[in-house]
């Protein structure tokens, strides 16, 4: 029996607390859709456009819109059941982003060996 990790940083650091603990898979997802919309929709506050028809260009019209698209395709990899199917199979479902500025930042959302109840995670989160 195993249970879901889900959370995000940066490649190489251990990620630091805000760990969402769960036993179901659609929890697990649905966190994870929750902060990687949260992620789209910073870089594409960011997007550095000076007029419409530049902004119309999708993932062409700045790097922030590029990441933010990157993003966008990693939710619809959630959304299209996709990332359900990975994990249903025992895989881990990891993104990256590299945006232009700052440390890349990866989401992840990972199989996790013992029991939801007695993980030390799942303990005082209620
Ligand atoms: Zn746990
Ligand atoms: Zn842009």
């Amino acid at each position: 029996m195993s249970h879901i990790h889900v959370g995000s940083n940066m490649p190489g650091y251990l990620p630091e607390g805000d760990i969402y603990c769960t036993d179901t898979i659609d929890d697990a997802l649905g966190a994870l859709r929750f902060d990687l919309q949260d992620a789209a929709d910073h870089y594409f506050e960011l997007c550095e456009a000076e007029n419409e028809s530049q902004w119309l260009k999708g993932s062409d019209c700045c790097d922030w819109c590029d990441v933010g698209y990157n993003v966008a395709a990693a939710i619809n990899r959630i959304s299209n059941g996709d990332a359900a199917y990975s994990m249903e199979n025992g895989g881990d479902v990891l993104f990256n982003f590299s945006p232009p500025e700052g440390p890349d930042l990866s989401y992840w959302a990972v199989l996790t060996s013992g029991e939801h109840d007695g993980c030390e995670l799942a303990e005082g989160e209620f």
